[in-house]
Parts: structure tokens; sequence; C-alpha cells
């Protein structure tokens, strides 16, 4: 193929909408078959993910690693529009999770998900939320009520 050639198909590619799905590891926008539902919902693909099972650090294949030793902010310190803030990302999170798997996280979904909440807090707010027992909680909660309030959105039939 000629230089010029490439980079013509280069610019096409460039051009092209970005209408796949977004993985946060390598940054890219891949279609939806390069993620697993659990990848989906965590925006990992495919080929990160078994990086990381084959024991890579995320923190290794992030660009940027994140900074360790941060200072944590307790969920009990957040003030109300922070919570509602951290409300708003547990119902997005979760709505995603359920809409990809029909099923209510648990165990290491569960973890995977409050991990992901955590570093999408931080990255928006600047708040690196400390991982504590009431921060569980509270996305427990929140989590039970979105789903039901998911269940509820597809069969309103079922209540009376
Ligand atoms: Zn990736």
């Amino acid at each position: 193929m000629q230089p010029e050639q490439k980079q013509d198909k280069e610019m096409a590619k460039k051009k092209k909408k970005q209408n796949g799905h977004y993985c946060r590891i390598c940054g890219d926008y891949k279609a939806n078959e390069k993620f697993s539902g659990k990848g989906h919902a965590q925006h990992i693909c495919k080929s990160c993910m078994s990086a990381m099972r084959s024991g890579k650090n995320p923190e290794d294949i992030l660009p940027e690693p994140l900074p360790v030793n941060r200072e944590t902010t307790r969920f009990k310190k957040l003030g109300k529009e922070e919570k509602a803030v951290l409300k708003a990302f547990i119902s997005e999170v979760v709505t995603e999770y359920w809409q990809e798997n029909r099923q209510i996280p648990f165990a290491e979904s569960f973890s995977e998900l409050k991990k992901y909440i955590i570093g999408t807090y931080d990255e928006e707010c600047g708040i690196l939320l400390k991982d504590d027992a009431e921060l569980k909680t509270y996305f427990q909660t929140h989590m039970v009520t979105t789903i039901n309030k998911l269940l509820k959105e597809e069969n309103p039939e079922n209540e009376g």
C-alpha cells in the first residue's frame, strides 16, 4: 500500500462517527461485540478485560495511573448535592447493568460496580470516596430501589 493511500484510509477512519462503546481502560471506542455483558457495564473491552484477568493490574494498562495514597472522603461527610450526584451515578450504573445482565449485581459484580462508581465519582467530582460500610449500605439500598423502579416500569400492570 502506498503511504498516501494509507493516510487516506486513516483519515476516513477518523471522520467516521464514533458510535461504538467506550472502553475506559484503553480509551477506544469499540463495537458492542467487543464487550462482554459485565465489561459493558464497567466500560472495559474484552481485550482489556483479558489483560486484567491474566494478572495485569488495571493501573498498568491505564494511560494515567491513579494516584495512590490520596486522601479519601467518607460518605457521611458528603454534602446534600454531592450525595445527589452519587445517587444519580448509582442509578445510571445499576440501570445499565440490569439491562445488560437482567440480574441484581452481587458478590464480585457488586464490588466491581462499587469500584467503578468510586472511580467515576472521583473523575467527575474530584472526590475519592472511602470504600467503607456506609458507602456499601448506601449503594446496596439505592441499587435495590433502582431495580425495583425498573421492574415497575417494565410491568406497570403488576400492581394490585
Ligand atoms: Zn479496552
